[in-house]
């Protein structure tokens, strides 16, 4: 039997030991102590349905056996070299990146996580283009180092208050609140082309690169129309600016494709990844066009980036999600998912918006003028998590359910959720 020192010791280590920035859910957590699949187990042994993924990550499942025998076979064998020694994992794990990236992207640089992976691809474009100014959207989120979070357009997650210069934000496709207050597909996507007027009036003209999610996950599920990113390409083509798409929460069958951008019919000049890419064991890469990448020379490598551990787990997650066709898998779920909250949102007023693509998708709750109702989001994820059911929140006022399940979750898991959202929202009082 094992012995936990439960949730409450927990919280008072945290309060100690950790910086206070560690953000955590739920007044009374829980203390996680098992996953297998979709499934977790607290330390009393209750059973909860992971409809978050640890934010996107364990898109294969929780201590799934074939990533996990992987893992463990490389441990131990070998357990660490970085790139300045060859290793077989590496440069194969590299090769299938290039042959599962859309497009041209061929070559790759990895690291250890999601803001790394994004410092390099901003300095690469930096490189390649001679420029060090960058255009990004409000509401994304890049990261937690100086220059990721200062590409990010939430508040909540800017706390440094001396940002990178040189960054100009433009407005998001956030149709559900238009910024224009346009109506699509009327508004002829009045956001996309202010871009061109941001980069004619508020930059110098010479910009190294635009960051965008697909999607973007911490602002809220924010899902721009189809044709968003074309119109949007063509603008930075123009201008002879890189986009830089950062898969890092959309990547790995999570939308219904590998990739996000291969839905909206895009190429990017390059891509960011992380999070689902080893299924939870920390890896960060970005992959560029070969033309891009060879400007990148001089000595460049990441002590633990990639190292055989996580490469092996890499190549292990990308062999399941390809074998199991977890991407089709999600685009399938994914609309029952999308219809059952469309149903709910019938019934229930609360639901202002349902947003998303394959296994991504955000629920926007509201009062009846359309402010954020945040102490009910609350409410609803505590209720949901009593229930044996774990959702997210995001969003710039915390007030979007996020439904981001391991991608091997089951149809009869959907209706056992969407059953207990529908009792829940029943239950709120508004
Ligand atoms: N980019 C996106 C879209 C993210 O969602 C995140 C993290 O949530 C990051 C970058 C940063 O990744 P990491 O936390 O691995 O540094």
């Amino acid at each position: 039997m094992n012995h936990y020192i439960g949730p409450e010791e927990i919280l008072r280590k945290k309060r100690e030991y950790l910086i206070p920035c560690a953000y955590h859910f739920y007044n009374q957590p829980m203390q996680l102590v098992r996953g297998k699949m979709q499934y977790l187990y607290d330390s009393t042994g209750k059973e909860y349905l992971d409809c978050f993924a640890g934010v996107s990550v364990v898109n294969c499942g929780h201590c799934n056996p074939e990533i996990t025998k992987a893992i463990c076979d490389q441990v131990n064998t070998l357990q660490h070299t970085c790139t300045i020694y060859l290793t077989e994992n590496i440069v194969n794990l590299a090769e299938q990146l290039a042959q599962l990236t859309p497009g041209r992207l061929q070559k790759t640089f990895f690291c250890s996580s999601g803001s790394e992976a994004n410092e390099g691809a901003a300095l690469l474009a930096s490189l390649y283009t001679g420029s060090s100014e960058f255009i990004s959207l409000r509401q994304g989120l890049h990261g937690r180092t100086k220059l990721g979070m200062s590409l990010t357009g939430l508040s909540m997650w800017r706390t440094d208050n001396t940002p990178v210069g040189g960054i100009t934000f433009a407005p998001n496709a956030y149709c559900y609140r238009c910024p224009f207050d346009k109506k699509y597909p009327e508004c002829d996507l009045a956001c996309a082309n202010e871009i061109e007027t941001i980069i004619k009036t508020a930059t110098s003209g010479k910009v190294a690169a635009m960051f965008v999610e697909p999607i973007q996950g911490n602002g809220g599920m924010i899902t721009p129309p189809l044709d968003y990113f074309k119109r949007v390409k063509s603008i930075l083509d123009a201008y002879g600016i890189l986009l830089i798409a950062d898969e890092v929460q959309t990547g790995f069958g999570r939308t219904g494709t590998f990739f996000a951008m291969e839905q909206y019919d895009v190429e990017a000049d390059i891509m960011t990844m992380a999070k689902a890419l080893a299924n939870g064991t920390p890896v960060g890469a970005f992959t560029a066009r070969a033309e891009i990448a060879d400007v990148y020379t001089r000595p460049g490598a990441s002590t633990l980036g990639g190292n055989p551990v996580t490469a092996a787990a890499s190549l292990a997650t990308l062999n399941y999600l390809t074998k199991h066709d977890l991407p089709g898998k999600a685009a399938v779920l994914g609309k029952i998912l999308k219809d059952g909250l469309t149903v709910l949102q019938q019934k229930h007023p609360i639901i202002g918006d349902v947003r998303g693509l394959g296994l991504m998708i955000g629920v926007e709750l509201v009062y009846s003028d359309k402010t954020p109702a945040i102490k009910e989001t609350d409410l609803i994820l505590e209720e949901m998590k009593n229930r044996g059911i774990l959702v997210g929140k995001n969003g710039p006022n915390r007030n979007v359910l996020a439904f981001q399940p391991p991608l091997v979750i089951t149809t009869e898991d959907l209706h056992r959720l969407l059953n207990n959202l529908d009792d829940v929202l029943s239950s709120i009082k508004i």
